[in-house]
């Protein structure tokens, strides 16, 4: 189904009545034309018909007037009929005035004379279409067509009967051919294809200009009734039959009936013809006078459409358009993506506080800043006074991880001050992400989804990032769901450190520790290891923050222990490839340790093989660089990676930690012996220092005293621990 945004539906309605309106036009322009077509046609026809049945007429009573004269004669004389000298030369003159071809006369004695026709033998007048008429009707008449004796040509006969003194002698008749008759019909000029024929009373067709329909019954008319029509006929009349308009007209002296057909079809075509071109017109007026209205009221009609589809603050799309769009654009055409729901949490308050042209300046920065975190792919709009709505689509380069990094940035944005109208505005906002399809297939899902996570949020002050939770794709979910937990426990502080203490073999006490950071996340109500954490966090730029944040807080512990006088050699903090790759790493560690009063010298930065797999020299250089300014280097989980005894070469570590897979069945596995002891020999040749990670048991301890292992770490001495009890094991005093 089409949905259609309300300025959509607006236009549509507008063209849609301005379409009815030009569609009763149509019909009214239609019958208009019909009727005064009509008309005109019948007008023609009824002149014409008119015209021809008075040639007809005329021809006619003078040829009855004529061949009455010469019954009447015949019938008033005394002399004998057959073969009078004296009316032949009559009825010859009779021919000679053109209006018969013959002149003949046959009796009831069987004589026969023709003038211009000789009889063959055996022919009888008395059989005879025109005497048979002429004798029955006993009056003068004009025949129906009939076929010449011997011949295939028609005739029509205009007889008048002999009667001496009340007795019927015989008939006289003036014949004409057929042709003649038909010139006079069928030579008539009639407009639109309309044909002119010749009808009997019986409704039979005497005269047609198709030959095959002469002597049969008028077509597409119940014939009964055109018989009763036809019979009482007096003047001109039009019927209708399923294909023609027939106009009809008597012709006197004669029972026959003068009939034009007009085609329906060609009517309508003309009349549909001159209904378009009217239509034209109207069109042509409407569209100008259209044209013109809205021309001279564009400062009206262009807001109010606009207003439809966009926030009258804004500008941005209103609730209603940006679903429509976002269904049609991203959802329908399957683009992956997340959809925000922004929320001014102190918005009430703001509008209770300040005017309202402050709190329309706002929503409109609030709203720039919002636009100016989002790529030109993405959309945003206002869901209502204190919320704006947006959907994200997700790609290759931009992928849920990136996109979550975005909104950090756009909440840290958001919840800076405003400056409107000389004033300094705060104010803090909540987003709540749902992710399309894995949270839903339709926007009201996700909104809802979105809304469901805003409504489980606190109304804190602070900013805050929540991303639905689905168990439906529990992978992906949990990577969304850990990094937007990590922003907000980066803005909440919920990491914090632990030190879990390394064991000096030779000098038999603890004499550094490990920093490990700790997580305990409210979001998702439980302590997260950073076994599970650290890997996504590498997978985006939240690594970087997550190190400051560590860098910082043993920075402080280091110089709060050495406030207290703790003595150590150092202490270890885990570093991430990331962070090395980071070109503002090196100046903010050493910014952050002056701030603290801390020497370099009390750190020792665990790296790992992994660290070398991009831009190894750069990273070689960081190193050398590192120890330079003083840090202890240490390779971390040696074993692990892509352990290669060149990197031993180049970087410039001083400690090597076995990883603790080496150490977990060293009692029981030769080989783990071997290099573990290999190491720790090398260890003294080269001058660094071994330490074996994971040390659980008095056999393992042993066995790492016996190779000469420098340093072990490890529950079997003590598990990470908070700064304070570890301060306590450092310390000498108390150790
Ligand atoms: P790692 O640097 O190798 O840290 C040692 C890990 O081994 C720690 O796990 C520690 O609790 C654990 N461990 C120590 N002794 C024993 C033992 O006797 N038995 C066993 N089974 N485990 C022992 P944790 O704290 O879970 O840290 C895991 C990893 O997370 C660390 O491995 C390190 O790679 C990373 N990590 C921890 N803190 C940080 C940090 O601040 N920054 C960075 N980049 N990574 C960190
Ligand atoms: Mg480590
Ligand atoms: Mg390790």
């Amino acid at each position: 189904m089409v949905r259609l945004s309300n300025k959509n539906k607006l236009q549509l309605s507008i063209l849609g009545l301005l379409l009815t309106g030009l569609l009763a036009s149509a019909t009214v322009a239609y019958y208009q034309v019909r009727s005064s077509m009509l008309d005109a046609v019948r007008n023609e026809q009824f002149t014409k018909a008119n015209a021809a049945t008075a040639r007809l007429n005329l021809w006619l009573d003078q040829s009855l007037n004529l061949v009455s004269s010469v019954a009447q004669a015949l019938s008033e004389s005394d002399e004998p009929l057959e073969d009078n000298p004296n009316y032949q030369f009559f009825a010859r003159q009779v021919v000679n005035s053109g209006q018969f071809i013959y002149i003949s006369y046959g009796l009831e004695s069987g004589y026969y004379w023709s003038h211009n026709w000789q009889p063959f033998p055996g022919y009888d007048p008395r059989n005879r279409p025109w005497y048979l008429e002429a004798k029955h009707a006993e009056t003068p008449i004009v025949t129906d067509p009939f076929v010449g004796a011997g011949e295939t040509r028609h005739y029509i006969s205009v007889a008048a009967p002999i009667v001496r003194a009340g007795q019927f002698e015989g008939v006289i008749s003036g014949d004409l051919t057929l042709e003649f008759v038909q010139q006079t019909i069928l030579g008539l000029d009639l407009s639109m294809n309309a044909t002119a024929l010749l009808l009997n009373r019986e409704g039979n067709v005497l005269i047609h200009p198709k030959r095959s329909l002469q002597n049969r019954s008028l077509p597409g008319l119940n014939k009964d009734q055109l018989r009763q029509t036809l019979a009482t006929l007096d003047q001109s009349t039009l019927l209708e039959t399923s294909k023609d308009y027939l106009m009809i007209t008597p012709v006197h002296n004669s029972g026959w009936l003068l009939a034009f057909a007009l085609p329906k079809s060609v009517l309508m075509y003309e009349i549909y013809q001159r209904t378009i071109v009217m239509l034209a017109h109207f069109l042509g007026i409407f569209v100008a006078v259209s044209g013109l209205f809205l021309l001279y009221n564009r400062q009206i009609i262009t807001p109010i459409l606009t207003y439809l589809e966009q926030d009258s603050v804004t500008g941005l799309p209103n609730k209603k358009h940006f679903k429509q769009y976002v269904t049609d654009q991203f959802l329908e055409q399957k683009r992956d993506g997340i959809l925000l729901l922004i929320s001014t949490n102190n918005f009430s308050r703001i509008t209770a506080a300040y005017p309202t042209d402050t709190v329309v300046e706002l929503q409109r920065a609030i709203s720039q800043r919002i636009q100016s975190h989002l790529d030109r792919h993405s959309i945003l709009g206002v869901f209502s006074e204190s919320r704006f709505i947006a959907y994200l689509p997700l790609s290759r380069e931009c992928n849920e991880q990136t996109r979550l990094q975005e909104l950090d940035a756009l909440i840290h944005e958001l919840s800076e001050f405003y400056p409107i109208h000389d004033q300094q505005i705060n104010c803090s906002f909540r987003i709540g992400v749902s992710v399309f399809p894995q949270h839903g297939h339709h926007l009201e899902l996700l909104i809802d989804k979105a809304f469901a996570v805003m409504a489980s949020r606190s109304k804190t002050e602070a900013a805050d990032i929540g991303v639905y939770k689905t168990d439906i794709d529990a992978q992906l979910g949990n990577e969304l769901l850990l990094t937007s937990a990590m922003h907000n426990a980066l803005r909440h502080q919920e990491f914090y450190m632990e030190y879990q203490p390394l064991f000096d073999l030779e000098q038999h006490r603890f004499t550094s520790a490990e920093a490990l950071v700790r997580w305990y996340s409210k979001e998702l109500d439980r302590q997260v290891s950073p076994a599970e954490f650290i890997p996504i966090a590498e997978s985006s730029n939240l690594i970087i923050s997550i190190g400051n944040y560590v860098i910082d807080c043993v920075a402080r512990q280091i110089q709060e222990w050495q406030k207290d006088n703790i003595n150590f050699r150092k202490i270890g903090i885990n570093l991430s490839p990331k962070q090395l790759q980071h070109e503002q790493f090196l100046p903010n560690l050493l910014k952050t340790l002056e701030h603290y009063q801390v020497s370099p010298s009390c750190i020792e930065l665990e790296i790992t093989e992994t660290s070398l797999l991009e831009q190894p020299e750069k990273i070689i250089e960081l190193l050398y660089r590192l120890k330079a300014e003083g840090f202890g280097i240490a390779i971390d989980d040696f074993g692990t990676g892509y352990s290669s005894l060149q990197y031993l070469k180049e970087i410039p570590f001083e400690t090597l930690k076995i990883d603790q897979s080496f150490i977990r069945n060293l009692e029981n596995n030769p080989k783990d012996q071997v290099i573990v002891a290999m190491l720790t020999n090398m260890a003294r040749a080269l001058d660094f220092k071994v330490l074996a990670e994971g040390v659980e048991s008095e056999q393992q301890l042993r066995y790492l005293q016996q190779t000469d292992c420098h340093m072990v770490q490890g529950y079997y001495y003590a598990r990470p621990l908070p700064a304070d009890a570890v301060g306590v094991m450092l310390d000498p005093e108390t150790a």
